[in-house]
């Protein structure tokens, strides 16, 4: 009885340690690929280099703008030559290229192999939480999407519909199915709730300064938020991501010993991100009274 019990406990071990390698592997594979959408995307809606964060987007299909992400295959960000397998693979061929591109030498951002790290221990962290089950791929296409939006965002500006939009339809499926911890109508009021607070903030805001707050992009990605955990995060997300902006900023003033002005503000979606991961990993902080 007792070696019966071993050895199917045994077997269980043996199936969670395929299965943690199989999501490490796979949140690599698919890092490489968020690199691609993060390069791509924003490139894809506002026409050229010079252009991203511009409002005036570039009038291109659906089709065409998803199809900028899979053709032509892997290139080079700088000299746009193509990409042999064998210095595609994650992690391991920015080491082995030094960070540098083969062909013509250019620094190759650290970007590329922290995207692909970060998205490998959020895939194999997310198996070890919740199993084999449904909500695991549901949580890891919504830990992908974070991500690439945390880059796009630093990077642009810009938080891209596509991808608001699709994380917001993910919380929504997910309590739908019963995948998440919020019930479908608290899903759905969280969204509206965690669009319509922020977005009547910067109302306020707008009256007082004549000026933006903080833009569309952010109220959207609040909205994805309050569908994936409910509207009772909202103000805690807002207030742990306005922390740590005011922390960076102290910090970068220090470091560059200048002034960062409104009109060259920080982006404020990568700090949401970060308060939303908070959320995710430990639960709304109880001093908030929920
Ligand atoms: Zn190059």
């Amino acid at each position: 009885m007792a070696d019966t019990l071993n050895t199917s406990s045994q077997h269980l071990l043996a199936l969670g340690q395929i299965g943690f390698w199989y999501a490490l592997l796979l949140g690599l594979i698919l890092g490489s690929f968020i690199n691609v959408v993060i390069h791509r995307l924003p490139r894809a809606l506002f026409g050229s280099d010079d252009a991203l964060g511009d409002d005036h987007n570039k009038q291109q299909s659906i089709a065409e703008n998803l199809r900028c992400l899979i053709s032509p295959g892997s290139t080079t960000p700088c000299c746009n030559h193509a990409i042999p397998w064998s210095d595609n693979i994650p992690l391991v061929s920015w080491l082995r290229l030094k960070g540098k591109c083969r062909y013509c030498s250019a620094p190759i951002s650290l970007r590329y192999f922290l995207v692909e790290l970060f998205t490998g221990i959020s895939f194999a962290a997310i198996y070890m939480q919740l199993g084999l089950s449904w909500a695991t791929p549901l949580y890891c296409l919504f830990l992908a999407l974070l991500i690439a939006l945390f880059f796009i965002d630093l990077e642009t500006y810009y938080l891209p519909n596509y991808l608001t939009y699709s994380a917001l339809a993910l919380g929504l499926l997910g309590s739908a199915l019963g995948l998440t911890s919020v019930s479908p109508t608290g899903s759905l009021l969280g969204a509206c709730g965690g669009y319509l607070l922020p977005w009547s903030v910067n109302y306020l805001y707008r009256l007082v300064r004549k000026r933006d707050g903080f833009g569309g992009g952010d109220f959207k990605l609040l909205a994805v938020f309050g569908a994936w955990f409910g509207f009772a995060s909202i103000m805690p997300i807002l207030a742990i991501a306005s922390i740590l902006g005011l922390l960076t900023i102290v910090v970068l003033m220090m470091l560059r010993k200048e002034k960062l002005t409104l009109e060259r503000m920080l982006p404020f979606g990568p700090f949401l991100i970060l308060a939303g991961g908070y959320i995710l990993i430990f639960g709304a902080p109880t001093w908030f009274g929920y």
